[in-house]
């Protein structure tokens, strides 16, 4: 579990908290209690967003349904082939109870650190994400298996496609470091589903790029990612490739911004930590 958080402070004093969280999904009900308790540290609720990788292969919370039943709790049940949901609901409900003051406190321990920072917002591309409506998965790969250059070419699949990356780049006021980039790119967190523990391929994108450069924090935003899927996938390798790549386009834009469009928005106070 790796909650990243934003907290942001305009330069009317107005704050802000971004904080993003490698599980399948929060509730209403968890949203409700971080906004609650980090109003009390001078955030108006509104001004609080939570958001989930949605990795299926990562723990469920209370009253968060992906629609499909085996899918985001293998770290409460250890059988999930032979434990429902219902027979594992009180451990997820213990789980929801004991990661939600963690989201808490990361917000608040990032409130304690803001500094002043520059934000600029940019767009890449990345071609990973397939629309799951119109391609059926079985039959994507009995034609690759057939066409060698399947893949590279991508020329069977039906879209419409959403390729976009979009991203927000952190840096100090003064230096130019880059603090931190947070990114949103409309793909489902299933290369491996529930057949492991693992932070998907936005976790992967994000220890890459900390991995790379420890002063810097990756923070993954979900947006409308339902209706594509990563493909192909259901392996280890893939999902390290596809996170891998996240990462160093990244880095590349962070480094060299003249490569896409960044527009600079605003200054502002910043913070960014990661806990896990
Ligand atoms: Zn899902």
């Amino acid at each position: 579990m790796s909650p990243s958080r934003v907290p942001r402070q305009d330069a009317a004093g107005t704050r802000a908290v971004q904080i993003s969280v490698e599980l399948l999904g929060v509730s209403n009900e968890m949203v409700a209690d971080v906004r609650a308790a980090v109003a009390g540290i001078g955030v108006e609720p509104a001004a609080v967003r939570l958001t989930a990788t949605h990795t299926h292969s990562g723990p469920s919370t209370t009253n968060v349904y992906c629609g499909c039943v085996d899918c985001g709790w293998i770290t409460l049940n250890q059988k999930p082939e032979s434990t429902t949901r219902e027979q594992g609901k009180d451990d997820i409900a213990a789980y929801t109870a004991w990661v939600t003051p963690l989201l808490i406190q990361a917000a608040v321990d990032a409130l304690e650190a803001l500094q002043p920072a520059a934000l600029s917002h940019g767009v890449t591309t990345c071609d990973v994400a397939v629309n799951r409506r119109n391609n059926v998965e079985a039959e994507v790969e009995k034609m690759a298996e057939t066409d060698p250059n399947f893949w590279s070419q991508k020329a069977a699949l039906n879209g419409p496609f959403d390729h976009d990356v979009e991203l927000l780049v952190a840096r100090a006021e003064g230096s130019g470091a880059v603090l931190g980039v947070a990114f949103g790119y409309a793909c489902h967190a299933t290369v491996m589903g529930a057949q492991s523990l693992h932070g998907d391929w936005p976790g992967r994108a994000m220890s890459s790029v900390e991995a790379k450069h420890p002063e810097v924090v990756a923070l993954h935003i979900n947006g409308c990612s339902g209706d594509q899927n990563p493909l192909p996938r259901r392996t280890i390798p893939l999902l390290e490739k596809y996170g891998d790549e996240h990462g160093r386009r990244f880095l590349t834009t962070c480094q060299w911004p003249c490569c896409l469009t960044l527009y600079d928005l605003t200054s502002c106070s910043l913070a960014l930590q990661v806990r896990r």
